[in-house]
């Protein structure tokens, strides 16, 4: 039977630094034009921390915009202040004008201007402050002040703990929470990796306390599959799945000819690989998906088995010890070769996971 693990220590439970946050409190002392950014690809807990900021900021009054670098899925559409947010991918010449009047842009999630994709040139050329509040390693030398913290669930969870350290709990509204519990159940896939902190609950609390509807939130973020999106984890768990006892690995590969198969729309793949990781024994898993000529790379691990590493040495991505990304640029079938043959280097470390 396997032993239960004990929870971390308290104090890493620890507060964001201060230093840092009273600089940053001292810069938004004035009406300021802020711009929030946020990753390529957003996921729910990149949306939600910058949609969240942005409700805060707007309060506080401020002249706020939100880019992202490229779209982001269709079941984070019903968030609140949604519709403020602005595509650097489609809308250019606007988003060229909000980084260049920018005073001050937050950067959310993530921790390297590396990702912000096509936006990255435009942001790193701008005379803004810029202010980084994430929970990635490996952060690059980019930013003037970081709010930073490995051991948490999200940069929701990092947001919410910004704005009570700036002494404004009280302006976390209902829709405020909805934006920052919905990147918390995003990042730990419903509380059930990245959740060993007492804090988290303790957020999480507040946030129902605040009048947020967190069955209704479930909902929307995990009951909106399109019909091709179910189908399409379907076939790739019965037919594109491949599962390495020796190696304690498993992963699931999709070429652009599957997605467009089942109408592939961004987002469809979203934790298509956590199935891979959930058969007994795996604990590491992979999902490959071909797209625009890309191969996205998804990882996943259980317990101190490093994806980061991996995701870091192999492919040039990054992220976090149990869930890391990347970009390939060589053919899907290379990718998959690329992992295959580094297993059995790990295989010592993927026999002993705790
Ligand atoms: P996902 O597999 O869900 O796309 O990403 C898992 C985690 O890895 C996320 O925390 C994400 O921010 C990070 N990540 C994904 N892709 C990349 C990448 O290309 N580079 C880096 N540095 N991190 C990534
Ligand atoms: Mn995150």
């Amino acid at each position: 039977m396997n032993s239960l693990t004990l929870l971390p220590s308290p104090e890493k439970n620890k507060p964001l630094q201060q230093p840092e946050l009273t600089d940053i409190i001292n810069l938004l002392e004035i009406p300021r034009k802020i711009l929030i950014t946020t990753h390529t690809n957003p996921d729910g807990d990149a949306i939600g921390s910058s949609l969240a900021m942005y409700g805060y900021l707007k309060k506080k009054g401020h002249a706020v915009s939100v880019m992202i670098p490229d779209p982001d899925p269709a079941f984070l559409d019903w968030m609140p202040f949604h519709s403020s947010i602005l595509v650097f991918r489609d809308q250019k010449e606007l988003c060229l004008a909000a980084i260049e009047n920018a005073e001050v842009i937050f950067c959310l999630d993530y921790n390297g201007l590396g990702r912000l994709s096509n936006a990255e040139e435009p942001v790193r050329k701008a005379k803004a402050t810029k202010i980084r509040i994430d929970h990635h390693r490996d952060p690059a030398p980019d930013f003037d002040h970081t709010l930073s913290m490995i051991e948490t669930s999200s940069t929701c969870e990092l947001v919410y703990d910004f704005i009570a350290g700036c002494g404004d709990a009280d302006l976390i509204d209902t829709d405020i929470s909805a934006c920052i519990y919905a990147g918390i159940i995003t990042d730990t896939g419903s509380f059930s990796y990245s959740c060993n902190y007492e804090k988290t609950y303790l957020i999480t609390a507040d946030l129902y306390r605040k009048g947020i509807d967190g069955e209704h939130i479930h909902r929307l973020v995990y009951d909106t599959y399109s019909e091709g999106r179910l189908r399409l984890l379907g076939y790739s768990i019965s037919e594109k799945l491949v599962v390495l006892h020796e190696f304690h690995t498993a992963y699931i590969y999709l070429s652009e000819e599957d997605l467009d198969r089942f109408n592939y729309q961004v987002g469809d793949t979203e934790d298509v690989v956590n199935y891979a990781l959930s058969v007994a024994g795996i604990n590491l898993a992979a999902l490959f998906s071909e797209r625009d000529g890309v191969v996205r790379v998804s990882l996943r691990s259980k317990g101190n088995f490093s994806v980061n590493d991996i995701a870091r040495k192999y492919f040039n991505g990054g992220g976090h010890i149990n869930a890391a990304g990347a970009n390939s640029y060589v053919s899907l079938e290379e990718t998959v070769r690329i992992f295959v043959e580094m297993l059995p280097d790990y295989k010592e470390k993927l026999t002993s996971v705790y």
